[in-house]
């Protein structure tokens, strides 16, 4: 038998990330369990060769890894505080927590000393690549912890990710996650205002996107995000404005708190939380057709 084989993991929330997540652990081998609220996310989780548990309890009893793909902080906390008892008395097996969720580094700091104090491991390891780099392995992770979790988690890591960087100590993934986002988001905001400025200059948008693809003004939003979800009028990229919204409030609210004064990044929140005519289940790439008119 493989490693892979002898190594149970759990993955905690099987939404548009961790639904493919599992999917890819249980193609590699791994003893692939995993939970969500949602009773339709479980049998679909289920329908892949996926065990679906009754509860999280379950899994913080029988995991050797948990992988986290939680909506936000919040959620993450309360599922490892109200679990941690069973931690406790697991003292005589390593458990590590690898967290995906794009999480808040003053949270996964104090969550990552309580499992250590127990000689358990957190790591935050937030993901970029969406639901596709999620269903085929090949997401990139960016990790904050300790360098012996993050080398006995390498097999997990390897196995959900093409690009896995350790950044720092624990928090450091997160931050990482944070100032990406934050000039994600900004990229949807230049890239649908130039476009704007191409049409009303009387280029159309097509053409102007071509150009930039082709020229220095381009990123992934522009080279991938316009043309595949904008564009063609589809907005199904599988990440919601709710969640964008979250993390440009987060790196806004971590740029206060260290007095890092950015003052683009201040219009970038501003333009996200204010067009309120887009709802947090719409798709973020609506975003990029969204221009207001003052
Ligand atoms: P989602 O809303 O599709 O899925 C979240 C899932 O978690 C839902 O199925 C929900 O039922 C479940 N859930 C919530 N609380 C739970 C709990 N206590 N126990 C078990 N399950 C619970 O969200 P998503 O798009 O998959 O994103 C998950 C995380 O990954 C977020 O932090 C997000 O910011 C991040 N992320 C998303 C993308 C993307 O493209 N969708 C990309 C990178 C990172």
């Amino acid at each position: 038998m493989s490693n892979a084989q002898n190594t149970t993991v759990a993955v905690i929330g099987l939404g548009s990330m961790g639904l493919g997540m599992a999917q890819t652990l249980a193609t590699a081998g791994f003893k692939t369990l995993g939970f969500d609220l949602s009773e339709q996310r479980k049998q679909m989780a289920k329908d892949s060769n996926v065990t679906p548990l009754d509860s999280i309890a379950q899994a913080f009893e029988a995991s050797d890894f948990l992988v986290f793909s939680l909506p936000t902080a919040k959620d993450v906390a309360g599922v490892v505080n109200d679990h941690i008892s069973i931690l406790e008395d697991r003292s005589g097996k390593k458990v590590i927590i690898v967290d995906t969720s794009t999480s808040e580094p003053d949270v996964t700091r104090e969550l990552a000393a309580k499992l250590e104090e127990l000689g358990h491991g957190f790591l935050d390891a937030p993901v970029s690549g969406g639901p596709s780099g999620a269903a085929t392995g090949k997401l990139t992770m960016m990790i904050g912890g300790a360098e012996e979790d993050v080398a006995a988690s390498r097999p997990v890591i390897e196995a959900m990710s093409a690009k896995a960087l350790h950044v720092g100590p624990s928090g450091a993934g997160n931050v990482a996650k944070l100032v990406n986002n934050l000039l994600a988001a900004a990229h949807m905001v230049t890239t649908g205002e130039g476009l704007k400025l191409a049409l009303a200059a009387g280029i159309e948008p097509e053409a102007a996107l071509r150009v930039i693809n082709a020229a220095s003004g381009r990123s992934m939003i522009s080279e991938v995000h316009f043309p595949t979800w904008i564009v063609s009028d589809r907005f199904d990229s599988g990440f919601s404005m709710g969640l964008m919204r979250k993390d440009v409030r987060l790196a806004k609210a971590l740029a206060d708190q260290k007095g890092a004064d950015l003052p683009l990044a201040e219009t970038v929140a501003r333009l996200w939380a204010g067009s309120t005519e887009l709802k947090d289940t719409d798709d973020f790439t609506r975003m990029g057709a969204y221009l207001p008119s003052k």
